[in-house]
């Protein structure tokens, strides 16, 4: 009896519990229908959370799909620069900062073109038309930093001109300083290889006395 009756009851025919849905069927089948706190299930307006366990965002079923694919911070997501793997947040957030192939802008904002990051360092000392370089007379004094499409301008500048006497007169003093260190230096070693001279001679006379006296002393010695 108590079985006729739950068969009875399991076989009424019931709507969803959700209003909007359209569903109709057996009362037994309407866990399976709905299945609650789950997220995948078959009625498309039971609310469920998105899939991705760091993500607390709630919807219907038929909403979380577009959120999970196009929205979710939590989603997998690919550097398209690098093809490194993360989530949206890891990748958008934090990785791109430092992502060697993302795409800049030279801060001389010399051309409209943006370059890989990696590149940027090579362009900056080698090739940015718009980055201020050394001018070639810095070495005769010239501080300007023309850029870098400017500096056979600033070369020709006659300024240089002065700069160059002031400093090929510098240059010649400087010569001269050396030239006078030089033969001060001559000087001294030529008194130096003389005094050496003159002790060798000392030296030569020495030994030649010496001899002399040792072979005196064997002369006396060979008298008995
Ligand atoms: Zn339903
Ligand atoms: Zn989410
Ligand atoms: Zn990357
Ligand atoms: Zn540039
Ligand atoms: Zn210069």
């Amino acid at each position: 009896m108590e079985a006729d009756c739950s068969r009875i009851i399991n076989g009424l025919e019931v709507y969803c519990s959700n209003q909007r849905c359209q569903w109709r069927g057996d009362l037994r089948d309407i866990s399976t229908h709905l299945n609650k706190g789950k997220r995948d299930g078959e009625c498309q307006y039971e609310e469920a959370k998105c899939r991705y366990e760091e993500c607390q965002v709630r919807n219907e079923r038929r909403y979380l799909d577009y959120h999970e694919h196009d929205e979710c911070s939590h989603r997998l997501f690919r550097c398209q620069y690098c093809w490194k793997d993360g989530t949206y947040l890891s990748i958008t957030m934090g990785h791109y900062n430092d992502c060697a192939d993302y795409p800049i802008h030279c801060p001389n904002n010399c051309t409209l073109n943006t370059m890989p990051r990696h590149v940027l360092s090579a362009h900056i000392s080698h090739q940015c038309p718009l980055e201020p370089v050394d001018c070639v007379f810095r070495w005769a004094g010239c501080n300007d930093k023309p850029l870098r499409k400017d500096v056979h301008v600033h070369t020709a500048d006659t300024k240089h001109v002065t700069l160059l006497a002031v400093a090929c007169g510098q240059l010649k003093k400087e010569k001269k300083q050396i030239k006078k260190e030089n033969s001060k230096i001559k000087e001294e070693s030529t008194k130096l290889r003389i005094e050496n001279q003159k002790r060798e001679l000392e030296m030569t006379k020495q030994v030649e006395t010496l001899k002399e006296e040792n072979s005196q002393l064997k002369h006396y010695q060979a008298i008995p």
